[in-house]
This record gives structure tokens, C-alpha cells and sequence, in this order.
């Protein structure tokens, strides 16, 4: 990877950090869970309004470090007014892709997702990318089958 692709990383990163997407409260959510990622300290507040399967709106608000956070904003940008299978689709993607899968490819529709991918050249931030992808997921399957306390936090492993 050249060194103007990681600047071009790392401003992506910083707009996001300094100036986070889905800040706005959502006082009628379908669901809000919690995530935690120990190993930073990164906290995150998730909660999504769904209407007619459609990710009405998202309001994450994430206290921790820059890669948390940018990372939380452009999963506030990207799935907002996506159906709820295209939500899962790419969350499963960008979960895939972070963990390390080389067969994952990013859609080119997906905007800033792909700034992320330069995270995995440091395994220590990798779980501080995943920490949003990873709540919604959960967040969303508790949704699904509600039989589970929907209100259940995610803590990465
Ligand atoms: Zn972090």
C-alpha cells in the first residue's frame, strides 16, 4: 500500500472521528442495544428505528478512540435507508472483510467503507473497527427473535 493511500485513510478517518454521523437522539427506536470493546475501552451507545424493513434511522454514539468512532459514523451513514437484509449483508461483509477474509470484496457503492480496510495492518485496532458492525448485528438478530433480552450489550471477545 502506497503512503498517499494511507494519508487518504487516515483523512476519511479523521473527517468521520471529528465530525461523527447518527449523533441525532432516536427517542422511538425499534431497538438500542450497548457495545463494549475491552481491549481499547471503546464504548457504544446503538439504536435503530425500522419501518416497513427499511433502516429508518440510526443514532450511535461512540466514546472512545478515532477508529471506533469513524468506524461507528460510517456504519450510521452507510445503512441508513437500506433494507434491513441489506443492512445485515453488509454488516456481514465489512465484519468479514475486518476479520480478515481475503475472498471479501467491498461493493463499490458503499463510499468510505473501504477506508477501513487499512485498520488491518494494526491487529490491536481491528476489534475498534468491529465494535459497531458487530452490535448491530447483534442488536439486530436479538431484534429479530425477540425471545432474547433485545437490550443485551455486546462485549468483543
Ligand atoms: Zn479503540
Amino acid at each position: 500500500m502506497s503512503a498517499s493511500l494511507d494519508d487518504m485513510y487516515r483523512d476519511i478517518i479523521l473527517d468521520h472521528y471529528r465530525a461523527p454521523r447518527g449523533r441525532e437522539p432516536l427517542p422511538m427506536a425499534d431497538f438500542s442495544t450497548g457495545g463494549h470493546n475491552p481491549a481499547c475501552g471503546d464504548q457504544l451507545e446503538l439504536a435503530v428505528k425500522i419501518d416497513d424493513d427499511i433502516v429508518k434511522d440510526i443514532y450511535v454514539d461512540c466514546k472512545g478512540c478515532a477508529i471506533s468512532t469513524a468506524s461507528s459514523s460510517m456504519l450510521a451513514e452507510i445503512l441508513k435507508g437500506k433494507t434491513v437484509a441489506e443492512a445485515k449483508k453488509i454488516a456481514t461483509i465489512v465484519r468479514a472483510m475486518l476479520k480478515g477474509d481475503e475472498d471479501v470484496k467491498i461493493p463499490e457503492d458503499l463510499g468510505d467503507i473501504d477506508a477501513l480496510e487499512g485498520v488491518k495492518k494494526f491487529p490491536v485496532r481491528i476489534k475498534c473497527a468491529l465494535l459497531a458492525w458487530v452490535t448491530f448485528m447483534e442488536g439486530l438478530e436479538n431484534y429479530q427473535n425477540s425471545t432474547k433480552n433485545p437490550d443485551s450489550p455486546t462485549t468483543l471477545e
